[in-house]
């Protein structure tokens, strides 16, 4: 993964900088308790969270019973859309997840961003964070063995993670395993989890027991989300050099900075490259520090 996150804290009184949206109102569409994860990153810069309350998974669910289509950007402006509706206000926030694995490591990603919509001038700014996420989990069990799931319970702590268990669509044994039937969310106790399983498992003869990824029950998601509600409003307070519309902001990391140590390129980015959402101008910067530590070195940390 070549995507580091570079954004600081915002800097809502830096001189010459618009502050559009000061002392406005804007909705946020959650169900999952997101609201309350932004709401003073967005305050300090004088925009009031409103939580409205939208049936934000019909736009999708980390489980497999709604499918997100379109993507997480398209689902992200979708529930932002609801929520200006629901809330009767002309601006609205709304944020979207997602976990993939990395190709080069196996480690899950989480990808969260952040869309901003403004129904009035039409503007729709998105701001985004990755970071590895080792406490998003998965195992397939089998249902009959009880060691199976006590190696699970072994590996989670369940006081701060709530466990998600489903029907295995590889291993189904009724037709509507992968249609959101024999799911069961927020465990949290052995007990809870085992039901869970033995039920999922009249759809299937493996069950999946998963990490629960619904904001309100992993807590570990938040940094991520507060790192995409940073640049939002970075990018909410920056406008593009050429055509002076509010988004300009760090799209793409390039480069491999040299070990400080051996001279060998690592992972690190030499320059980030700032977009225009809306016109394409881009401008090259130099990344600091423009060396990497031994640490992040293939060759001193092998
Ligand atoms: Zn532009
Ligand atoms: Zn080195």
């Amino acid at each position: 993964m070549t995507s580091i996150d570079t954004t600081s804290r915002p800097e809502p009184r830096a001189p010459g900088r618009p502050r559009p949206y000061v002392g406005r109102p804007v909705v946020m569409a959650t169900q999952h308790g997101k609201a309350e994860v932004v709401r003073d990153l967005f305050a300090a810069v004088g925009l009031h969270v409103i939580p409205v309350a939208v049936d934000t998974d019909r736009f999708g669910t980390f489980t497999p019973e709604v499918p997100r289509p379109a993507g997480a950007q398209a689902a992200a402006e979708a529930k932002a859309r609801a929520g200006a509706a629901a809330g009767g206000l002309p601006l609205a926030l709304a944020s979207e997840g997602s976990f993939t694995p990395d190709p080069d490591t196996g480690l899950v990603v989480q990808h969260e961003l952040l869309a901003f919509l403004d129904t009035e001038s039409g503007l729709t700014l998105t701001g985004r964070a990755t970071g590895h996420a080792p406490w998003a989990r998965s195992w397939t069990v089998d249902p009959d063995a009880t060691a199976a799931l006590d190696r699970v319970l072994a590996q989670v702590d369940l006081t701060r993670t709530r466990l998600v268990a489903r029907p295995d669509p590889a291993a189904a044994t009724a037709p509507d395993a992968a249609g959101g039937a024999g799911i069961t969310k927020g465990l949290g106790s052995p007990e809870s989890l085992r039901d869970a399983v033995r039920h999922a498992a009249r759809w299937s003869s493996r069950v999946v027991v998963e990490t629960d990824l619904r904001a309100d029950r992993a807590p570990e998601r938040h940094p991520v989300i507060r790192r995409a509600a940073v640049d939002l409003i970075h990018r909410l307070h920056t406008p593009c050099p050429a055509c002076g519309r509010l988004g300009f902001g760090p799209d793409e990391h390039t480069g491999h900075a040299p070990c400080s140590g051996c001279g060998t390129p690592t992972a690190r980015p030499t320059h980030v490259v700032r977009r225009c959402p809306h016109c394409s101008h881009e401008v090259l910067d130099a990344a600091a520090p423009a060396t990497a530590g031994p640490g992040d070195c293939p060759a001193c940390n092998p």
